[in-house]
């Protein structure tokens, strides 16, 4: 893997794909940082070695060009903050502006260019708009994993422009090395553990897993595909009709490879999608009519947490119900505890996909295992398909 350990950046302009897709309140702060955090040991390599750096992300989603509320702007203070020298903007991420702000970078310098997506040459991945940024830098780091999924122009076309000046930055190297870990040479047991709302996003990341993983555990709103599939009443909770048969095929597949699937056995229901809502625990396939499961049950609980204590490799990917209402989070703290204790042991767990991250953040396990992904659509692509194209675009 080309990282920016192989290279020494003196002299060099450093244009580098970074992922401040940061959240902003009404008044532009920062409302968590963690990304742009995340980027500054990259940035500091190449300053310390002498070079200057060009930061270039995009930053939401706008539609018709330039708008003050999705600004990179915003972010320049903060930045400045963290990194304790001054940050030069250039308010377009292109043309002349760029240009001539690219051209006056010293070594030690910092300009960020303003959001890509203000141009839908972007995501359209324009030839012309990726080599009209290539001109700006004399190497090319991409260290933005939360959209090494998407070919963009700045995540993977621009790469030809580099052919022999690019590389990964620690961001992309960190996640490439621990999904690798996790995917080619992991320890055994394998426990994948997967959760959130639909069987359908996790398909093809379960037919995958089945390849690879001793145990698969399953939670949330898809875990009633599973149990209606095999003839269970799970009352008014989560469904996907349309998924029973591939359920019921997961299920076959998974044993005819010698995989333990493990569906939960008992719920926590409720009357309805409410915190304050009337709840009990009961078995999983009696769920009565006018009640739904929003969370696995200490039955349940146990055996995942046993499973768990004894693997030694685990992916999270997924919450095992509405951990974000107080009366439905047990099953998912569990789960995250019964992780970092299995952590603690010896094993080595990646966390990845938004919610169980924002789980684990929410219970403040961050430092109590052993990876925390920061790209959750660019993760579960690359467990799919084995690559992506803003890696692709690297090694090629
Ligand atoms: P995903 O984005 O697919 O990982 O789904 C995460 C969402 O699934 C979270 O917002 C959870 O609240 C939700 N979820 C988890 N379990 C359930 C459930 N039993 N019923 C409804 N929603 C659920």
């Amino acid at each position: 893997m080309k990282t920016v350990d192989n290279y020494n950046f003196a002299g060099q302009k450093a244009l580098i794909r970074v992922d401040f897709n940061v959240p902003l309140d009404a008044q532009y702060n920062i409302t968590d940082d963690t990304r742009i955090r995340a980027a500054l040991p990259t940035i500091n390599k190449v300053l310390k070695d002498g070079g200057s750096v060009i930061l270039m992300s995009h930053l939401g989603r706008p539609k018709e060009g330039p708008a003050e509320k999705f600004s990179l702007k915003h972010v320049v203070n903060h930045l400045s903050k963290l990194l304790n020298r001054p940050v030069a903007f250039a308010s377009d991420c292109i043309g002349d502006v760029a240009k001539n702000a690219s051209s006056a970078l010293k070594p030690g310098e910092i300009l960020l260019l303003e959001n890509l997506r203000f141009y839908k040459q972007e995501e359209k991945g324009d030839v012309d708009f990726a080599k009209q940024l290539s001109e700006l830098g004399t190497f090319y780091i991409n260290d933005a994993f939360g959209t090494a999924h998407r070919a963009h122009a700045s995540t993977a076309v621009i790469a030809q422009f580099f052919p022999n000046n690019k590389c990964f930055g620690y961001v992309m190297s960190g996640e490439i090395a621990s999904v690798n870990n996790v995917l080619n040479s992991a320890e055994k047991p394998f426990t994948a553990i997967m959760g959130g709302a639909k069987v359908s996003d996790k398909i093809l990341i379960l037919e995958q897993l089945i390849n690879k993983a001793d145990n698969i555990i399953i939670g949330g709103g898809m875990a009633f595909t599973f149990v209606k599939a095999q003839g269970g009443q799970i009352g008014k909770s989560l469904v996907e009709e349309d998924k029973l048969e591939t359920a019921l095929n997961i299920l076959k597949t998974a044993k005819e490879k010698g995989v333990n699937i493990y569906i939960p056995v008992d719920s926590v229901v409720a009357d309805n999608f409410s915190n304050e809502a009337n709840k009990q625990t009961i078995d999983i396939k009696a769920i009565p009519d006018g009640w739904m499961g929003l969370d696995i049950g200490p039955k349940t609980e146990k055996i995942y947490a046993e499973v768990i204590a004894n693997s030694k490799t685990i992916l999270w990917n997924g919450p095992m119900g509405v951990f974000e209402m107080s009366s439905f989070e047990q099953g998912t703290k569990s789960v995250a505890e019964a992780i970092v204790a299995a952590t603690k042991k010896g094993a080595f767990s990646l966390i990845g996909g938004g919610d169980s991250v924002a789980a684990i953040n929410k219970y403040k396990f961050a430092n109590d295992v052993s990876y925390v992904s920061t790209g959750g659509g660019a993760l579960l692509e690359y467990i799919e398909s084995g690559s992506l194209p803003g890696i692709e675009a690297i090694e090629k």
